[in-house]
């Protein structure tokens, strides 16, 4: 497949501390957008499909930060759009990749069809997974930060929505949350009911959203939530 050609939107900051450095505007095509926090640790949450690792830390370079401080790696579900850089990102700097135990799975065994990767016309190779989320909202403290990582299951079993309170906001990553809903992703439509419901419950006032970038304002969380509600038939 012949890479996609990335554009010229550069990394940014969407609120203190929090940033876009990677996404398909932005250095590949095929990745989901790649979010990294300044927290004294940074960490990345998603990392893009795997072909644009080298981009990604060149934006965290732009941003004037080193990649030799990247602890963690977030993964919100187990997809090659979101979770293909993780794997290099964690030989190259030692950074634990976390990600719900229900989709640990098909990264652990390398997974094509669980992972997509058969969607993309590669393979995920067996990665080991050094964090399982497991209860309905684990929490990553990092100082005085608290990074809530919400399971969130419908478009995979494992996929989680992970947020925070900034400065009196509240900033929300929730990556997929459109679907699709597939039967060989593992998708269930009922879950997904009940985890945008819990997403609509937050009253976010900050999107970061997995494909389609940031929607800045609480109306605006709202009723992108609610248009893909409408959309299943659920509001
Ligand atoms: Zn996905
Ligand atoms: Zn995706």
């Amino acid at each position: 497949m012949s890479p996609s050609r990335p554009t010229q939107v550069r990394p940014f900051e969407i609120h203190r501390g929090i940033y876009m450095v990677g996404g398909p505007e932005m250095t590949d095509g095929r990745d989901g957008c790649v979010y990294l926090l300044d927290f004294k640790e940074l960490i990345l949450i998603d990392s893009g499909a795997g072909w644009s690792v080298d981009q990604i830390e060149e934006n965290i370079r732009l941003l004037g930060f080193n990649c030799s401080r990247l602890t963690k790696v977030i993964l919100t579900h187990c997809h090659i759009d979101h979770a293909g850089g993780a794997p290099l990102l964690r030989s190259r700097y030692g950074s634990q990749l976390c990600i719900h135990e229900l989709d640990a799975i098909p990264l652990e065994s390398g997974d094509s069809k669980r992972t997509a990767a058969t969607w993309y016309q590669t393979t995920f190779p067996p990665t080991p997974v050094d964090v399982r989320l497991r209860s309905p909202d684990d929490t990553i403290r990092i100082g005085n930060e608290k990074i809530i990582c919400l399971h969130t299951p419908g478009h995979t079993p494992g996929s989680i929505s992970v947020y925070l309170d900034r400065d009196g906001k509240r900033i929300l990553f929730a990556q997929d949350l459109h679907g699709p809903l597939l039967k060989e992703f593992g998708s269930d439509f009922d879950d997904w009911d009940q985890s945008t419901q819990k997403l609509l419950d937050l009253q976010a006032d900050i999107l970061c959203e997995g494909h389609f970038g940031i929607y800045g304002s609480k109306r605006e969380v709202k009723e992108y939530i609610l248009s893909y509600r409408r959309h299943y038939g659920v509001a």
